[in-house]
């Protein structure tokens, strides 16, 4: 809509003391405006650093600064803690441009949305900062006028610094990854002897935790117990004091022990909830390993009456002691959402991230079909350095042969896993593939794109967003 002659985002138009704040397009920026609430009065900058366009009207730029600035006048632009809300749901945005999209699915369902979210290896590899992150989430609620509150997740961290920037910064939640300290490598031949403290506590003891469950450790899985988790507890009990302890930070905290080589079964998920609970640590969610394969992208790998099986005692076990159960790598799990809904009995975290950035570059194959095929191709000459980063199972072979596709035929690459782990994993290289003059070869025409097919991309997030949540069973609002 016009407004004070510029093109607004007509949701975004808010009042506070003197002034009007709204974002608008202009030309190829978007960006906020202070205007006066009244004509012919002057307006102040409100504390945003920008352009005085004279007649009391400000032209602010999306930086830094202005977002500070914004969190602070317009409080729910800022993230909030919101995992004790039963349901949440946390939807990286990798690319800082998918939260509109998002936004409209979360308005029409009764779940707390985690807006922001990414690790340190999605920050390296899409050389973006925490800062950047949490501006963009802040930006686009203001522009979507969201106020049901967000949050946001500084994901899989690993050290203390990490976890240390994050909350400076104001990141409502801290997953804690605590994979470096668990011992994979260990064995009934080669764990340690036990402690006093853990036969004392644990050997041969049953423990109820209602619904029929009764778990009882013997010696070779109480010593595995120990021997695998023990180090992970102490850091996670350290972190819980140097930053939550003291209740000095408005944020969540969750335990994540699922990026291990092995799955973490149900008796070794008591024990580590037990251990963590005994020492004092106060968690909201944590995230085991289950069986069968997560992996990027794509739906469940494994035997899913097995995992119906087990994550009804994984979700037994975060009730008996009052959390809630962490789901990872969400995005697609088609298969075994409708059981996580259901054992969990509709109280859950669960996270995605790639998904969304697979459904941006669906919109590339459906509005560019050549630079989709540029993007293909260099995505077809690195998959093998990506898998460093990411663990799957993907056969190239199997993914069908460009020149025999007709550019109306390129999206539905988007339905073939193989198709879709290829363009997943490769995320970080596209981005930063540079031209030998220093340009970045796909990176500035994608964004073009993506902001020209601006409704695209939120419709498709609309439909594929809102499908992992109808699978939960969460009914629309
Ligand atoms: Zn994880």
């Amino acid at each position: 809509m016009q407004y004070f002659g510029f093109e607004a985002y007509e949701k975004s138009i808010n009042s506070i003391e003197s002034s009007r704040v709204f974002m608008a397009k202009d030309g190829d920026e978007t960006v906020l405006i202070v205007a006066p609430k009244e004509s012919g009065k002057a307006a102040t900058n409100l504390g945003f650093k920008g352009n005085d366009l004279g007649e009391g009207t400000f032209r602010v730029p999306l930086i830094h600064e202005n977002a500070e600035v914004l969190r602070k006048l317009f409080p729910f632009t800022k993230p909030v803690k919101g995992l004790k809300h039963p349901r949440s749901f946390g939807v990286g945005d990798r690319l800082g441009i998918a939260t509109p999209g998002h936004i409209k699915v979360f308005e029409a369902y009764d779940i707390f949305p985690i807006f922001a979210q990414q690790s340190i290896r999605e920050l390296n590899l899409t050389n973006r900062t925490y800062e950047d992150v949490l501006d963009a989430a802040t930006f686009a609620v203001f522009r979507e006028g969201f106020k049901k509150g967000f949050g946001a997740d500084g994901d899989h961290l690993k050290t203390i610094k990490d976890v240390e920037y994050a909350l400076s910064l104001g990141f409502s939640m801290i997953t804690l990854d605590c994979s470096e300290h668990i011992k994979n490598d260990v064995t009934l031949d080669n764990a340690p002897p036990l402690s006093k403290l853990y036969q004392d506590a644990y050997l041969n003891k049953t423990f109820d935790i209602g619904e029929g469950i009764k778990l009882t450790f013997n010696e070779g899985e109480l010593r595995q117990c120990a021997a695998i988790y023990g180090e992970a507890i102490l850091f996670a009990a350290d972190i819980y004091t140097r930053f939550f302890k003291q209740g000095s930070y408005e944020a969540d905290f969750e335990i994540s022990i699922d990026e291990t080589a092995s799955v973490t079964t149900p008796l070794q998920h008591f024990f580590v909830a037990k251990e963590l609970l005994n020492k004092g640590v106060s968690f909201a969610t944590l995230a085991p390993r289950f069986c069968g394969e997560f992996q990027k992208g794509i739906d469940y790998k494994g035997n899913v009456a097995q995992f119906e099986q087990e994550i009804k005692i994984h979700a037994g076990i975060a009730r008996h002691f009052g959390y809630k159960l962490s789901i990872h790598s969400g995005s697609d799990k088609f298969s075994v959402f409708p059981s996580i809904g259901k054992e969990t009995q509709g109280v859950f975290h669960v996270k995605t991230a790639g998904t969304n950035w697979l459904e941006a570059m669906r919109v590339v194959a459906m509005a560019d079909p050549s630079l989709y095929r540029d993007i293909h191709h260099y995505a077809l000459s690195v998959f093998n350095e990506a898998t460093q980063y990411y663990h799957v199972t993907t056969d190239l072979t199997k993914i069908p042969d460009l020149n025999a596709l007709k550019d109306e035929d390129l999206p539905k690459l988007f339905e073939h896993n193989d198709a879709r782990q290829l363009i997943h994993i490769t995320y970080g290289l596209i981005l930063s593939r540079k031209n030998p003059d220093g340009s970045f070869t796909f990176r500035d025409s994608l964004y073009k794109l993506w902001r020209d097919h601006e409704h695209i991309y939120s419709d498709a997030l609309v439909k594929h967003i809102g499908k992992h949540i109808a699978l939960l069973g969460i009914q629309k609002k």
